[in-house]
């Protein structure tokens, strides 16, 4: 257990919203930490965190698809992209790891364009690439360099807000306002993605598949956001083999 992260989390969740240590709660299992106990609301999203490495749910979901596939990432070359905080703390000392970002931070130890990443054909075992495709202008040159730098054999695993109810994903027209466009899209978005996500992905030669679990694997992990707010979608995982 890493007490400074569970006494942050306990912390900041008795602040903001104490009225849910009222109430009861069944225990949860976290897939990438194995804490075993309450989980924290956050916001609208009741049983959203786990104390122990503030994972949340798709971060939960990937980590359940790790451990029911057993890929250990120790002896990996790995491109992970604004990568997730409870994984990073896993991952940073491994010598194949690279956290790409845009600029280096907490969570990112190298300097990545996902339009131009600067490594050779097939170097990556695992690229992951969750909600950062919805930031990027060209995603369609992103999702080709993610598969250039994939070994043949590897996988790459992509998520971004996807709307379950437009077909097509919406692109703004070049001569729409970047205000405007926010408004739409939301902060920072460039796009609004659709159902045709996935074959965005084939269409560079990936195969496509989507992260599925049980529905008791849903509600003993917490892998979905089950808010009346929560966009459809959110918390989808798509696995694509090089
Ligand atoms: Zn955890």
């Amino acid at each position: 257990m890493d007490i400074g992260v569970y006494v942050q989390e306990y912390l900041r969740a008795a602040i903001r919203q104490p009225k849910q240590f009222l109430e009861t709660r069944p225990k949860r299992l976290c897939t990438i930490c194995g804490h075993e106990g309450r989980f924290l609301d956050v916001g609208p999203r009741p049983e959203a965190r786990c104390p122990n490495c503030s994972s949340k749910e798709r971060d939960r979901i990937m980590g359940l698809y790790l451990r029911n596939n057993g890929v250990d990432m120790k002896d990996k070359n790995l491109l992970h992209f604004s990568a997730e905080r409870p994984f990073f703390r896993q991952w940073k000392h491994y010598p194949g790891y690279v956290a790409g970002d845009i600029k280096i931070s907490k969570v990112a130890n190298a300097v990545v364009d996902i339009t131009d990443i600067k490594f050779g054909d097939g170097h990556f075992d695992h690229v992951i690439c969750h909600h950062v495709l919805e930031h990027v202008p060209n995603d369609a040159q992103g999702i080709r360099e993610c598969f250039r730098v994939l070994k043949p054999g590897g996988t790459a695993f992509f998520s971004v807000p996807l709307d379950q109810s437009r077909a097509e994903t919406w692109e703004p027209p070049p001569e729409m306002s970047a205000e405007e466009v926010e408004s739409i899209c939301g902060w920072d978005h460039v796009r609004l993605y659709g159902r045709d996500f996935p074959d965005k992905l084939a269409a560079v030669g990936f195969k496509v598949d989507e992260i599925s679990f049980s529905p008791k694997e849903g509600e003993d992990h917490r892998l979905t956001e089950t808010h009346a707010l929560a966009p459809q979608g959110l918390d989808r995982i798509f696995v694509c083999t090089r």
